[in-house]
Order: structure tokens, then sequence, then C-alpha cells
């Protein structure tokens, strides 16, 4: 078996043994491409702890924060599902090189659903592409008379950007 398969197969087998731990069906393998050494792995641990944001990839990156690892220049991110649009956010955050996604979100969909009355992993993308002022979950700006202050004090704190 090609490495790169064998990550694949450890993403699901991660996710086969939380399942079997009680906790949620998603797994995640961090490799560093140049030594195909696997950095961290985890399993999604939503049900274990009580921490909504405690997905496989976003446990992995705090692992790895942890670790004084901050991002995932040089890194293949193996994962049980496409990510969900958070966890797709904190990717896009780390930059890892590649991801590997094992399920579509449509073959993920057939099995699962996790209840939010925002969205539903068939309509997350597209709550994300309307306008903020169309999203299920409300949001509006708060009055401030000086809503940049916070940014002006950092880009004056950090003058080369
Ligand atoms: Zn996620």
């Amino acid at each position: 078996m090609e490495q790169h398969d064998r990550y694949v197969a450890r993403a699901v087998e991660l996710a086969l043994e939380n399942v079997g731990a009680g906790g949620k069906p998603f797994g995640c393998v961090v490799v560093e491409r140049g030594s195909g050494e696997v950095l961290v792995e985890a399993a999604n641990q939503v049900a274990q702890t009580g921490d909504l944001t405690a997905h496989a990839e976003i446990t992995a990156i705090r692992r790895l924060a942890e670790r004084g690892r901050t991002g995932l220049e040089g890194c293949d991110v193996y994962v049980t599902a496409y990510p969900c649009p958070m966890c797709l956010g904190a990717l896009y955050y780390a930059q890892p090189e590649r991801v590997v996604y094992v399920a579509t979100r449509e073959q993920e969909d057939r099995h699962y659903e996790d209840g939010n009355r925002y969205t539903s992993l068939a309509t997350f993308y597209d709550e994300y592409a309307k306008p903020a002022s169309e999203r299920n979950l409300p949001a509006e700006q708060g009055e401030h008379p000086d809503p940049e202050a916070p940014f002006r004090a950092w880009a004056a704190a950090h003058p080369e950007g």
C-alpha cells in the first residue's frame, strides 16, 4: 500500500475507533510532506468534551500548537470527509499544501446530520455565500463612534504590516 493510501486508511480508522468510543465519525491525520512523518492524529472530540469546536481538524491544529507548531505549511491533511465550513476556515488559516478527504459532503450527508437550527450539511456552504443580512444566523452592526480603533492601534503598533 502506498504511503498516501495508508494515511487515507488511517483517517477512516480513527473515525471508526472514535465511533466505537462514543464519539462522532471524523478523523484527521497531518503528515509532513517531505519526511512522510505523521505529525499528529486526531478524532472529533465534540461528544467527549462538549466543545462544539472540537472537530478532528481543529483538534489536530490545537495539538500541534501546544507543541509550538503554528501553521501547516509543508503538510498534507487527511480527513474522513470534506471539511465543514469551520474547519475549512481553520485550514485556510493553517495553510497546508493539500487536503485529502475520503467522503464527499454528499456521501456524508446520506448518513449523518448534526441537527443545527441554522444550517444543514447540504446548505452550509450556500449559507456562507449569502450576504450577511440574508444569513440564517442573525447578525447586526453595533453602534460605536470609532469601530476602526482596534485596527488603527494594531497598524500603529506594527508599521511593517
Ligand atoms: Zn469541522
